[in-house]
C-alpha cells in the first residue's frame, strides 16, 4: 500500500497554480504548491491587466466558481473599464489595470492563509510514477513528494529559451530560471512536446514621458469589478494613456527586421496571432500607416509602465529607437527591455475533457502548457484541475462545463476536440450560445455548482439567493403587471412588453406607474432588463444552433473562393483555402474556424445558391 505525503501536489504557482491550489485544499485534500521563487507566486507575466473580451468572462465565471482571479484583481485593481459598451450586452467585457507587485503579494497571502495548503519554493525536476498512474514528484534537491494526484501548471518554464534580437539564454521568463529537467521526464513517459513562443513589450520610467502628447484614458465613473457578492470598494487610482507608432517607427522596423530573433529564423516556435509582436503587424499590415499603443501603469508605488502594442524581440538599441520614435516617448527611459520567449508545450489532444491526461492516470495538465495563452484561461484551467483531482479522490464524476454552460467550457472542448497548432486565445466569437453566456449572469449560470463544491462560502451563496428571489419576483410582477394609461402608450400593457421595445430601458418604466421596490439595485434592474429584451433573441439563438448542428453534411464547392467572403476572419478564411473541407461538418471542426465562421459561410452558400436549406 503506498503512503503519500498529499492527496494533491500542484506544480507551479501561477494564474493556473494558485486556482488548482485554493480550489483543492478547500475542498478539503491535503495539498502542496511548488514554485521556483515564492515572490513569484501569482506573477503576471506580461501587462498587469485582468479581463478584457471574453476574458472578462472568464474572469467572472472564475470567481462564481468559487476561484480567487476575480477577487484579488478586484483588490489590486487600479483602473477599471468596461469595453464594448457600444455594442450588445453579449460582449460587454470588464478590463482592469492592477498593480503587478500587490496583485502577487496579496495571491501569496491568499495561498499562505489557506487551510490544508502547504507551499514549497522548489524546481520541480521529475514527475514520478507507479504501476497505476502518477505518484509523485522529485524536486531539484533530491527530495521526493508522494501524492496520487498531480497537476502540472509549470507555464512558459519548460525549456524556456529568452530571445532578445540574436541573443537568447536559457530562462523561464526574465530573471527567473528555465525548467529543463521536467522536459526530459516528460519525453521519456512518452509525452510529445511541440513549441510555443509569446513576447513582451519593453518597460519605460513615467517620469521621462511627455503627458501632453498622450491622450488620457481615464477608468469608469462606475467601475465594475469581477468579483460576486464580495465587499470591495473598486478605485480608479490610475489613468492610461493613447499614443501610436509612426511612420518613423516603421521604418526602424523595416530596416532592423533582420535583427529580429522571430524574422531572422531564430525562434522555431509559433507564437500567438492575437498577441502580434510589432514586427509582425508591420510585416502583415504593411499599409496601415499607425498602430495604437497604450501606455499601462504598472502600480502605485512605482513609476514603472508597460507599454501596450510594441512586444518586440529586436535588440535592446533597435527597441530605444522605436520606442522614441512614438509621439510622448521621445524621451523616455527604458526600465526593462522587450523580449521573446520560446516554450514546450504539450499537444491538448493528450487529456481529457476533466483535463487529467489520457496517457497517465492521477496526472492533470492546465494552464500555457495546454497549449493556451493569457492569465484567465491559465486560471480557468486551474480551477477545474484543482475540482476534478479532489472528485476523482472521491471517485465522484469529473466536472464538464458544457458550451451552452460557459466560455470555460468552449475553452476546454475546443483544446481537447479540435487541439491547437498556436496559442490558443480565448474570443467571444468562439462560444456558439455567447448570448446567454454573458459576463454579468455568470453567476447564475455556474455559482449554484461552486456552492455544490463547496468553493463559494455560505455568506455569498446567501447574497446570490437573496439576489435571485428579488429578480425571479421582479420580473414576474413586470411580466403581469399592466402600465398605467400614458400619452405614449394606446392602451395599457405589460411592464415586460413595454420593457421590450428598444426605445425603453428599466429606468423608463417608473413614468409609466411602476413602483420600483427599494431592494432592486441597479445590477438587479439591469439583469431583469436583459433577460426581457434579449428573451427573442435568444429564442432564435437555439433555433439557429439547432438549424446549424443539423447541417453537418451540407456539401462545400470544390471551387469555392474563400478569399471573397469578408465575414469570414482572415485567420478562418486561409485555413478554409489551404484543408477545402467538402461539407459543412468537416469545416467546423477545423481548428482556428470557429462558429460565427461556418455561420458566415452556410449563409454566403446559401446566398448564391450554392446550397439549399442553410
Ligand atoms: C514574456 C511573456 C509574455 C507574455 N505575453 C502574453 C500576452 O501578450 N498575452 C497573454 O494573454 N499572455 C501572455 N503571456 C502568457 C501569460 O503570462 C500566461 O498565459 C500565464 O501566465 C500562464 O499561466 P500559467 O499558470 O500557466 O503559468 P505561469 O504564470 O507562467 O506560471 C508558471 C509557474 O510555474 C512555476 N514553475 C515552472 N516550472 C516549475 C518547476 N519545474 N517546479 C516548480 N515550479 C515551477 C513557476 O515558478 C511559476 O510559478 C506571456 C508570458 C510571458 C512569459
Amino acid at each position: 500500500m503506498q503512503s503519500y505525503d498529499y492527496d494533491v501536489i500542484v506544480v507551479g504557482a501561477g494564474h493556473a497554480g494558485v486556482e488548482a491550489a485554493l480550489a483543492a485544499s478547500r475542498m478539503g485534500a491535503r495539498t502542496s504548491i511548488f514554485v521556483i521563487k515564492l515572490e513569484s507566486i501569482g506573477r503576471m507575466s506580461c501587462n498587469p491587466s485582468v479581463g478584457g473580451p471574453a476574458k472578462g468572462h472568464l474572469a467572472r465565471e472564475i470567481d462564481a466558481l468559487g476561484g480567487e482571479i476575480g477577487y484579488v484583481t478586484d483588490l489590486t485593481g487600479l483602473h477599471f473599464r468596461m469595453l464594448n459598451r457600444k455594442k450588445g450586452p453579449a460582449v460587454w467585457a470588464p478590463r482592469s489595470q492592477n498593480d503587478r507587485q500587490l496583485y502577487s503579494q496579496i495571491m501569496r497571502e491568499r495561498l499562505e492563509s489557506q487551510a490544508n495548503l502547504q507551499i514549497i519554493e522548489s524546481l520541480v525536476t521529475a514527475i514520478l510514477t507507479c504501476p497505476d498512474g502518477v505518484c509523485g514528484v522529485r524536486t531539484q534537491s533530491g527530495r521526493e513528494y508522494r501524492a496520487p494526484k498531480v497537476i502540472l501548471a509549470t507555464g512558459t518554464f519548460m525549456r524556456g529559451k529568452i530571445h532578445i534580437g540574436k541573443h537568447n539564454y536559457a530562462g523561464g521568463r526574465s530573471g527567473e530560471p528555465a525548467a529543463e529537467e521536467i522536459s526530459h521526464s516528460l519525453l521519456k513517459l512518452g509525452f510529445p512536446l511541440g513549441r510555443f513562443k509569446t513576447g513582451t513589450p519593453p518597460r519605460v520610467d513615467l517620469r521621462s514621458l511627455d503627458f501632453n502628447l498622450l491622450e488620457e484614458q481615464p477608468g469608469d465613473e462606475n467601475p465594475s469589478g469581477f468579483s460576486f457578492y464580495r465587499q470591495v470598494q473598486l478605485k480608479n487610482s490610475i489613468s492610461c494613456y493613447l499614443t501610436h507608432s509612426t511612420s518613423q517607427t516603421h521604418a526602424i522596423i523595416r530596416e532592423n527586421l533582420g535583427l529580429s530573433a522571430l524574422y531572422s529564423g531564430i525562434i522555431e516556435g509559433i507564437g500567438p496571432r492575437y498577441c502580434p509582436s510589432i514586427e509582425d503587424k508591420i510585416v502583415k499590415f504593411p499599409d496601415k500607416d499607425c498602430h495604437q499603443v497604450f501606455i499601462e501603469p504598472e502600480g502605485l508605488n512605482t513609476h514603472e509602465a508597460y507599454i501596450n502594442g510594441i512586444s518586440t524581440s529586436l535588440p535592446p538599441q533597435v527597441q530605444e529607437q522605436i520606442v522614441h520614435s512614438i509621439p510622448g516617448l521621445e524621451h523616455a527611459r527604458f526600465m526593462r527591455y522587450a523580449y521573446a520567449i520560446e516554450y514546450d508545450y504539450i499537444p491538448p489532444h493528450e487529456i481529457k475533457l476533466s483535463l487529467e491526461s489520457k496517457r497517465l492516470k492521477g496526472f492533470y495538465l492546465a494552464g500555457q502548457i495546454n497549449g493556451t495563452s493569457g492569465y484567465e484561461e491559465a486560471a480557468g484551467q486551474g480551477l477545474i484541475c484543482g475540482i476534478n483531482a479532489v472528485l476523482a479522490l472521491e471517485d465522484k464524476d469529473p466536472l464538464v462545463l458544457k458550451r451552452s454552460e460557459a466560455y470555460l467550457g468552449v475553452l476546454i472542448d475546443d483544446l481537447v476536440t479540435c487541439g491547437t497548432n498556436e496559442p490558443y486565445r480565448m474570443f467571444t466569437s468562439r462560444a456558439e450560445y455567447r448570448l446567454s453566456l454573458r459576463q454579468d449572469n455568470a453567476d447564475e449560470r455556474l455559482m449554484p455548482l461552486g456552492h455544490a463544491l463547496g468553493l463559494v462560502s455560505e455568506e455569498r451563496w446567501q447574497a446570490f439567493s437573496r439576489m435571485l428571489a428579488i429578480k425571479e419576483r421582479e420580473r414576474e410582477t413586470l411580466c403581469s403587471t399592466n402600465t398605467s394609461r400614458h400619452p405614449d402608450l394606446k392602451e395599457p400593457i405589460k411592464f415586460a412588453a413595454l420593457l421590450r421595445r428598444p426605445e425603453y430601458s428599466f429606468s423608463d418604466l417608473e413614468a409609466f406607474g411602476y413602483q420600483k421596490p427599494e431592494d432592486v439595485s441597479p445590477d438587479i434592474a439591469q439583469r431583469i432588463e436583459l433577460e426581457i429584451k434579449y428573451e427573442g433573441y435568444l429564442k432564435r439563438q437555439e433555433e439557429e444552433l439547432s438549424r446549424f448542428f443539423s447541417a453537418e453534411s451540407l456539401p462545400i464547392p470544390e471551387d469555392i473562393d474563400y478569399h471573397k467572403i469578408g465575414s469570414i476572419a482572415w485567420e478562418a478564411r486561409e485555413k478554409l483555402d489551404r484543408i477545402r473541407p467538402q461539407n459543412i461538418g468537416q469545416a467546423m471542426r477545423i481548428p482556428g474556424v470557429n462558429y460565427t465562421d461556418t455561420s458566415s459561410l452556410m449563409i454566403y452558400l446559401k446566398k448564391m445558391k450554392l446550397i439549399k436549406n442553410a
